[in-house]
């Protein structure tokens, strides 16, 4: 396979994909309409089964897990506990079979991972002493009282009337129509509120005390993906405003949920793919955010929009990008010192 193979490490025991990190399709200008249908379309792609599986995943929940919008209108103990209890549940799956998968029954062995280091074990820095047990419980602990706070709150409000700036009246067309467009742009809504999110727990104070938690990774695997401070946790769910907002049905606010919790398991998977039988390749591991956890100070965001390259901070992961990097690095120490 080319690209794959352990030879290709470095003394570190490092691998990384041939080439640079190139940014989605739909940012390359001249416009390519050809590359963006096919970026678009594709299998495996950006709407199937990037996007669509956790559409699916957030319509079997509205449909069959989650109790109606009627018994909703007043909180109460039970349908709470139900909805903390599935979402304990799907990320408990989603989370664990990831690790399971690449780390316990070791499908891929080392097939292009990005480092061949093992998760930290007697290290202070983690709970326990121990990196996966840490994320383990800061993800289940943490994170899935908040996602559940979130969607709890999300029901309450849309139940009683409180939601939604548009009304469409009694018009189904328009009511579908906004609907879909509302799913078509989660991805785009998730990947600017991540990047502004992520901007500003890199704010000294705020990164000092909440975001080094997460940075405590530096090799990552699945369960670093939502190892989180509680308060970065409250910051990155906090996307479910914008449906809040604009959204004219609850399952567009809880499809931005779960884009929000679930796409961290593959992103942090720590290997560059996730391999199926010979020929099937679904993206995982996010080099781009791989490399912001390795060198901290930048891909702020995702490679869907260019906000990296916009700001100034887009590391593509050649030589090149690293040079650039520490010469920004160097010109803000410079100017640190002489201010
Ligand atoms: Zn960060
Ligand atoms: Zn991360």
């Amino acid at each position: 396979m080319a690209g794959s193979s352990t030879d290709e490490r470095n003394a570190a025991g490092e691998w990384r994909p041939d080439g640079a990190i190139a940014l989605a399709p739909i940012n390359a200008w001249p416009p390519a309409p050809k590359k963006v249908a096919k970026w678009a379309l594709r299998f495996p792609g950006f709407l199937w089964p990037y996007n669509a599986f956790w559409l699916l995943i957030a319509v079997v929940a509205w449909t069959w897990l989650t109790p109606s919008l009627a018994q909703m209108q007043t909180l109460e103990v039970w349908w709470i506990a139900l909805i903390f209890a599935r979402n304990a549940a799907l990320i408990l799956t989603c989370f664990g079979g990831v690790h399971l998968y690449f780390y316990v029954f070791r499908r891929q062995q080392d097939d292009l991972r990005y480092t061949t280091r093992p998760f930290a074990k007697g290290s202070r820095r983690f709970l326990f002493k121990d990196q996966v047990l840490d994320n383990m419980v800061r993800t289940l602990a943490s994170s899935v009282p908040i996602i559940t706070a979130y969607e709890v709150a999300t029901y309450w409000l849309f139940a009683n009337g409180y939601l939604g700036l548009f009304d469409f009246g009694t018009n189904q067309a328009l009511f579908w129509g906004w609907f879909a467009l509302m799913v078509l742009l989660a991805p785009f809504i998730h990947a600017v509120h991540f990047y502004l999110g992520h901007r500003l727990l890199h704010v000294r104070w705020l990164y000092k005390t909440v975001h080094s938690v997460h940075h405590k990774n530096v090799d990552v695997g699945p369960w670093s993906g939502l190892a989180m401070h509680p308060v970065e946790h409250l910051i990155y769910f906090s996307t479910i405003v914008v449906p809040w907002v604009l959204a004219l049905h609850p399952l567009n606010a809880l499809y931005q949920l779960h884009l929000a919790a679930f796409l961290p398991a593959l992103s942090h998977s720590g290997y560059d793919k996730l391999k199926v039988g010979d020929t099937l390749e679904i993206d995982g591991g996010s080099h781009f955010h791989y490399l912001h956890h390795k060198y901290f100070d930048c891909n702020y965001g995702g490679s869907l929009l260019p906000l990296d390259r916009i700001f100034g901070t887009f590391h593509d992961g050649t030589e090149a990008a690293q040079k650039q990097m520490r010469e920004r690095l160097r010109e803000r120490r410079a100017a640190l010192q002489s201010s």
